[in-house]
């Protein structure tokens, strides 16, 4: 039961960080800060404005998509 409320917990922060790139940690809006083009990838490095915050998001693309 509890490892449910985990699961699910983890999941919509995944898609908030995912979807609208919301910090997975505190909530607040992310910036792009790097990109990497690898073959047909594209990964995106996200991180969180927060100066305490140490939240950051690595989303992987691919090139059609950007
Ligand atoms: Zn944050």
């Amino acid at each position: 039961m509890e490892l449910k409320t985990h699961q699910t917990r983890f999941f919509e922060r995944f898609h908030r960080a995912t979807r609208n790139h919301i910090c997975p940690e505190c909530g607040a809006k992310m910036s792009t800060v790097n990109k990497n083009y690898e073959g047909c990838s594209v990964f995106v490095w996200y991180e969180c404005p927060e100066e305490k915050c140490p939240g950051q998001w690595l989303q992987r693309y691919s090139r059609d998509d950007i």
